[in-house]
């Protein structure tokens, strides 16, 4: 039978009612599979990467469930997303900022306890000054370009390092880190390659903890783990490659409502463009989803919502608030029981939609709208409000 539960039929009043889809997250999930990533990642620290509010998660209810689960590193891009980090997890907490400090900034990351990820000369030569500046080692992440030629110091600027240490005094380095950019094909040379070239490359710098995986690079194996790992989709539910089955527990259910139903006939044109006509007489029905939710137009062909366990075809393309649906298959009382249809559910994964939409779940969950009506599934409760405590480091 399909799943006609939901939504509890007076449990959730006018808010579930006065949204076009309702957006499940399961943080449980999102705890589960912190877990499993750090066991599978031995003695290496695993960090947590919350950039882009958690892949559009919400990186305020998302960061302190895993912090709950062990999580003591987190990772943003932006200084923004770390200020706004930094009171939704503890003190003690190391907040990482990838994109390391614009010039003039400085003195917000010590301000607000982060920690800068330092990706040039420049960026090194402006938080020594600050601090001199402060009169005391201040912490920071080096990162090194090991081929993939985004962020990161060159093996010139490490061979200058190299010679000249004064260039780091005041600097007191965490961590030294570098970025995979194949570690989804686990075939690909340039892993070992990037591998190798981080070994060589981290070796000339201050001694400290090295990190180059992301999710992907931990199912690599343990020569990619060194001494810290930072997986962002995985914890998200997303598969880490293509080419092995997925360990990881999905985190979000996405279910649009049924705005209206229609029987439609022979030549009857459905959608802009008209660019899908029935051939027959057709029962069909229109979901109240588009892209303005981040519901990409590219994903129509193909594409499907699932009541239950019958496949709802999406019919021509998708508008910015509404979908329209093939339900010609669903018997009338089916129907009439159902609210809500499955976008992202049991029978399709994030990585499903991305799939069908030409792209990356990556792409589909950061681009999840704002307008959903948003639960959080979580058996044991957790404080998520900010915290009281001023953040040192
Ligand atoms: C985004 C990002 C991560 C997390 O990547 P996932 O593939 O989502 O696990 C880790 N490290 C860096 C430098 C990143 O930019």
């Amino acid at each position: 039978m399909p799943d006609l539960s939901f939504p509890p039929p007076m449990a959730s009043g006018w808010a579930l009612a006065g949204a076009g889809a309702a957006l499940e997250i399961d943080l449980d999930a999102i705890a589960a599979n912190y877990r499993l990533l750090d066991a599978r990642t031995g003695a290496a620290t695993c960090a947590a990467v919350v950039k882009a509010d958690a892949y559009g998660l919400g990186a305020d209810r998302v960061a302190p469930v895993l912090e709950q689960a062990g999580a003591r590193v987190f990772f943003v891009a932006h200084l923004e997303e770390g200020i706004r980090l930094r009171p939704h997890v503890a003190p003690t907490a190391r907040i990482f900022v990838l994109h390391g400090p614009m010039t003039g900034t400085e003195a917000l990351f010590t301000r607000h306890a982060l920690l800068p990820v330092l990706n040039s000369m420049e960026q090194v030569a402006n938080w020594r000054a600050h601090a001199t500046q402060a009169q005391k080692a201040l912490p920071a992440a080096l990162q090194v370009d090991t081929g993939m030629s985004r962020f990161g110091l060159s093996e010139a600027d490490v061979a200058t390092l190299a010679q000249t240490p004064a260039a780091l005094d005041g600097i007191d380095t965490k961590l030294v880190m570098s970025h995979l950019a194949c570690a989804d094909t686990p075939q690909n040379p340039a892993n070992a390659m990037q591998r190798d070239r981080l070994r060589a490359m981290a070796a000339r710098l201050p001694a400290a903890p090295w990190a180059l995986s992301a999710s992907s690079g931990i199912f690599l194996g343990p020569d990619y783990h060194f001494n810290l790992v930072r997986p962002g989709a995985a914890l998200y539910g997303l598969a880490p490659n293509a080419q092995t089955p997925n360990p990881l527990r999905p985190t979000v259910r996405l279910r649009a409502r049924i705005v209206q139903r229609r029987a439609i006939g022979a030549g009857d044109g459905v959608g802009y463009g008209l660019t899908w006509r029935a051939t027959g007489p057709r029962r069909i029905a229109t979901l109240g989803i588009g892209y303005a939710d981040g519901f990409l137009r590219s994903g129509a062909q193909g594409g499907c919502a699932w009541l239950g366990d019958y496949r709802l075809p999406i019919l021509g393309r998708i508008s910015m608030d509404s979908t329209t649906v093939d339900v010609n298959d669903v018997p009338e009382s089916v129907l009439d029981a159902a609210t809500h249809v499955d976008m992202i559910g049991p029978r399709r994964s994030v990585d499903d939609v991305a799939h069908d939409a030409g792209t990356i779940g990556y792409e589909v969950l950061t681009a999840l709208g704002s307008r959903f009506h948003r639960t959080y599934r979580q058996a044991v409760a957790c404080d998520a409000s900010p915290r009281q405590n001023k953040a040192s480091v």
